[in-house]
């Protein structure tokens, strides 16, 4: 698909019409789906195609509606109201954070609360120099220009975003050889938001270029609910506290798997019951989806199983692991590990994956002395 296709989303304060191609993650996801012959988990936290509209449609517009993320808002409104007053563009803006926490949502909000238009695109979209050239030489006064996975960024365009972000020019090589000249442009005073799940690949220079990096956290049990309450409202799903909560409880801190579980629920509410989703519902639901009360579906079960019964608790290399259990080492890494560290299930160590205490507790099985201590974090550097 050529680029410009990629990146025509434009729009005005106050519009709905927002939402990025989902070409970024269907190639990914797709390969994987077509070869592992099944549909993609519920709870990976991309975009996946059955999201669809609806994503759209719950997006948060204002600072107000977005939901959590307290002292990341505070920061963000008052950068806003300063960029205002002064009447300048907001400094650039660095968010990084694992997928579906609402960086995408809460660059829109920034364009929203601005005032000025919002430009979409992402890293691999902007594949030669001139693509960016042509997105840069666009935008209006004070606009937003919007980079999502911005760490998939090639060097070539990198370059010439560096003088764009710092002096508000970019430098074009007109013709070839020896009568090759360039040209110093200026540009329109703008801002950058990137995003990326992997703040570590990007590199210093344009890290450096930020004004403003926030990271976004995993969301806690009260806020999913709020967030699962205000979706259901949206949608017209009838939903009680206690259904929204236990919906909360089981989508791994992130808003996006907690709105694709009450799609789900809601089916089965509408089948069991009378369209209500009461805790009872919520539970039996999730139970057949096969995700547990702690969030846990039945590949994180599958993986620590397999350390526990294949490899006596570990350590195991993640390569072993992955062909162990027949999935791809990306998603481990990136859709289990995370979650199962965080709950302290998962220990990484130089020489491979162990599952703590808690891991054999959770699974029903009779803890070892040695069983690894949760996860400090402080190896995850060297694993
Ligand atoms: P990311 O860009 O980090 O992958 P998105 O911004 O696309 O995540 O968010 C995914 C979905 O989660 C959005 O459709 C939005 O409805 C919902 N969402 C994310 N953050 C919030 C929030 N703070 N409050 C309410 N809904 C949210």
């Amino acid at each position: 698909m050529p680029p410009a296709e990629n990146i025509e989303i434009c729009l005005r304060y106050g519009t709905l019409q927002f939402g990025i191609p989902n070409s970024r993650y269907k190639g990914e996801k797709m390969i994987q789906t077509e070869e592992m012959e099944f549909a993609p988990r519920v709870i990976v936290p991309e975009n996946i195609p059955e999201d669809g509209d609806i994503e759209v449609t719950l997006r948060p517009q204002t600072l107000h509606d977005y939901i959590g993320q307290e002292k990341v808002k505070e920061k963000i409104a008052i950068y806003i109201e300063a960029a205002k007053r002064r009447g300048e563009p907001l400094d650039h803006v660095l968010l990084y954070g694992p997928p579906g926490l609402g960086k995408t949502t809460l660059s829109a909000i920034i364009a929203h609360e601005l005032g000025v238009n919002l430009r979409v695109t992402t890293g691999p979209a902007i594949e030669k120099p001139g693509d960016l050239v042509s997105l840069l030489t666009s935008l209006n006064d004070n606009d937003v220009l919007f980079i999502d996975e911005i760490h998939r960024l090639s060097r070539a365009v990198e370059e010439i975003l560096y003088p764009a972000l710092e002096d508000r020019v970019i430098d074009i090589i007109i013709g070839k050889g020896p009568s090759a000249r360039s040209i110093r442009m200026d540009l329109k005073p703008f801002t950058l938001i990137g995003a990326t799940t992997r703040a570590g690949q990007l590199s210093a220079p344009l890290r450096d270029r930020f004004g403003v990096i926030e990271r976004l956290e995993l969301y806690s049990k009260d806020n999913l609910t709020d967030i699962v309450r205000r979706s259901a409202m949206i949608l017209g799903i009838p939903c009680e506290t206690d259904g929204a909560a236990e919906i909360a409880g089981r989508a791994r801190g992130t808003p996006r798997i907690a709105n694709r579980l009450l799609k789900r629920v809601r089916d089965f509410a509408d089948v069991m019951g009378n369209g209500q989703i009461t805790q009872e519902i919520a539970s039996i639901a999730l139970s057949r989806l096969e995700i547990d009360a702690l969030g846990l579906d039945s590949l994180d079960r599958r993986m620590l199983d397999m350390i526990i019964k294949g490899y006596g608790g570990g350590p195991v290399g993640l390569e072993t692991l992955a062909s162990a259990i027949g999935e791809e080492s990306v998603t481990l890494e990136d859709v289990c590990e995370p979650f199962l560290m965080q709950l302290g299930f998962l220990g990484r160590t130089p020489r491979g994956r162990c599952a703590t205490k808690l891991a054999y507790e959770h699974l029903g099985y009779a803890p070892p002395e040695q069983a690894a201590p949760p996860d400090t974090g402080q190896l995850s550097f060297n694993a």
